[in-house]
């Protein structure tokens, strides 16, 4: 009886072979999944979520030409996509710094609900993102900055909320000089 059994096995796995491919396939790709999920999920948890940032950050610090390099390769192949994201997160940065100051101009009160009247005033000159010259190197000062601050929820004491006019007439000092 057993003898039969095995012989009918194999005869029918060789007649089936097409069926039987697909079937182990299906299993495996449906294994794969589960397996794929459940890694996803375990992601999310938080304990493991710090230990893969940590472990990232350490990876980051003692490859750091490496992953420099490869960041810029990265960057430029996704150039599009980079300046689209760029100029989207510099939007949402902007839009939280100017809620955050009040949406309101600090010099003559003006309040509007369009971010782009409105300019963030530095103060302190020397240290103001307006004496870099390279537009995309800007950009990236102000989203790190943003970000910084946005990550403290807390925007230092010598940044100003200024209307367009406002600001250039804080400028306006400058330009005659
Ligand atoms: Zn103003």
């Amino acid at each position: 009886m057993r003898i039969y059994d095995r012989e009918h096995g194999k005869i029918y796995r060789q007649e089936h072979k097409e069926e039987e491919k697909e079937r182990h396939k299906k299993y495996y790709d449906e294994q794969k999944k589960k397996i794929l999920e459940r890694a996803r999920e375990r992601r999310k948890l938080p304990e493991v979520r710090e230990k893969n940032t940590e472990r990232a950050r350490r990876y980051n610090q003692s490859h750091r030409e490496k992953v420099n390099a490869y960041q810029r390769k990265y960057q430029n192949e996704h150039r599009n996509y980079y300046v689209k994201w760029a100029r989207e997160r510099k939007r949402e940065l902007k839009k939280w710094a100017v809620d955050k100051l009040g949406r309101k101009c600090f010099d003559c009160g003006l309040e509007s609900k369009f971010d782009f009247i409105y300019d963030l005033h530095h103060e302190n000159e020397a240290e103001s993102w307006s004496h870099f010259q390279n537009v995309n190197k800007t950009d990236m000062i102000r989203i790190r900055k943003l970000k910084e601050w946005q990550k403290a929820d807390k925007i230092p004491n010598d940044i100003k909320l200024l209307c367009a006019n406002c600001h250039r007439i804080r400028h306006y000092g400058d330009l005659n000089e």
